[in-house]
């Protein structure tokens, strides 16, 4: 029997019809049904997703914001359709917070490159976590060798949790900057982001959540958070890849400078002086990616039709599930056992590598994701050199769940 023709949970979450919305599930791999759970690394796509870049090369593809005839006007208004659709996704006030940028990476780097490099100084202290992405740890290393401001670390415990007395401790008058991730992808917590905003702001310190774990999980409202700064990638909330979102408050908008130059920023140019466009476009340099900014929306427009409530709820469910099956199996150890969690599930085993973990699996169908999932501070921390990180998204199932734990146990015999 398919994997998607078992499945029904004991809430009205609807999995098999969900499984049907992505082709891509539908194949075999190794002449095993594909079971994948690397949706921390990239979701799959829905064919509406797909349907919206078909249809965009198909009906509407033409360069925005420059041209008067017919297609150009229908491309320039599906786009900034989108943006209205970001800005109530996130409900951010205006969709001058709204800027389209290449995903979770870019728009730290164009943060800590426009307003680190404007605003810090010499001895200035940025607060990040224990538990960041490579992508919130290097642009802001690089903006402190570019200013001489320096890294402060919030420290977590050995549930994968951060400790909220040491991350006050941290603040002196030089805290410049808080830049944390809401949800980590390699331990699955869920971060107290709202009571550590309002610390920051006790402060008078702005902050930037990496939203990049978060969005396709929890309801986000930006208004309600009051970041500073919110970003995520498109391709891990069904969308396309190359294509994500800076949300920022328009008050610090205004005040930073353009982080790329060249088309669409400026407002008149000539050899002595450039002066830049308004907001979202000061900080849009160039033809974006279009199609991408196009069926991203389309992505979140499939999730908010299911609910991303229920996705959530459910998405617990699997994952109360999978810690249980998991824990039972002797000589696995989870990573990341905070009380707070989304459904990540990092572990090790004993006496066998990670990589062959996931080898080993992906002969049986199953696609898990190896290795240090670009956060190896959290690894020397948890003194491995690698985890295997089954993650789930809302098509998953429990059957997806044993015959992972099957697979695991198959592994430890053979390597035993
Ligand atoms: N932050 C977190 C928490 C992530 O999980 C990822 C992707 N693994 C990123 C940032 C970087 O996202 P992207 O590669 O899409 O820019």
């Amino acid at each position: 029997m398919s994997v998607a023709s078992v499945i029904h949970s004991e809430t009205d979450f609807d999995v098999r019809k969900i499984r049907e919305d992505f082709p891509i599930l539908k194949q075999q791999v190794h002449g095993k049904p594909l079971v994948y759970l690397d949706n921390a690394a990239t979701s799959q796509k829905p064919q509406v997703v797909i349907d919206a870049i078909t249809r965009y090369y198909t009906l509407e593809n033409s360069n925005i914001h420059r041209g008067v005839h017919y297609l150009s006007s229908q491309a320039t208004m599906a786009y900034e359709n989108t943006r209205t659709i970001l800005k109530d996704f996130l409900n951010a006030a205006s969709e001058k917070e709204i800027l389209f940028v290449r995903g979770t990476t870019e728009g730290i780097n164009l943060v800590a490159q426009s307003y680190g490099r404007t605003f810090f100084k010499e001895g200035d202290e940025i607060i990040i976590s224990a538990m960041e992405h490579h992508s919130n740890i290097v642009p802001w290393q690089i903006v402190c060798e570019q200013t001489g401001a320096k890294l402060r670390i919030i420290p977590m415990n050995e549930r994968g949790e951060l400790l909220p007395d040491a991350y006050e401790k941290l603040f002196t008058p030089r805290t410049k900057f808080v830049s944390i991730v809401h949800v980590s992808n390699s331990l699955g917590t869920i971060n107290p982001v709202k009571e550590m905003i309002a610390m920051a702001h006790c402060y008078g310190v702005p902050v930037l959540l990496d939203g990049a774990q978060a969005v396709q999980h929890l309801t986000v409202d930006v208004r309600e958070l009051d970041c500073d700064f919110y970003v995520f990638s498109g391709h891990k909330i069904y969308g396309p890849t190359g294509v994500g979102v800076l949300y920022a408050k328009q008050e610090l908008l205004e005040k930073m400078p353009p982080y790329q130059g060249g088309g669409d920023m400026i407002r008149s140019v000539t050899f002595e002086k450039t002066t830049f466009n308004e907001l979202p476009y000061k900080f849009e340099a160039g033809t974006p990616n279009i199609v991408g900014g196009i069926s991203m929306t389309a992505g979140i427009r499939y999730l908010q039709s299911i609910g991303i409530e229920a996705i959530g709820a459910y998405e617990h469910e699997l994952l109360e599930y999978g810690t249980e099956v998991l824990s039972s199996i002797r000589g696995l150890r989870l990573i990341g056992t905070a009380k707070n969690k989304t459904g990540i599930l990092s572990f090790v085993l004993d006496n066998v590598h990670p990589h062959d973990v996931g080898t080993f699996l992906d002969v049986e169908g199953i696609a898990i994701r190896t290795g240090h999932h670009c956060t190896q501070p959290v690894m020397q921390f948890f003194k491995v050199p690698a985890t295997s990180r089954a993650s789930l998204a809302m098509y998953n199932t429990k059957e997806e769940i044993d015959i992972l734990a099957d697979a695991i146990k198959k592994v430890m015999k053979v390597f035993s």
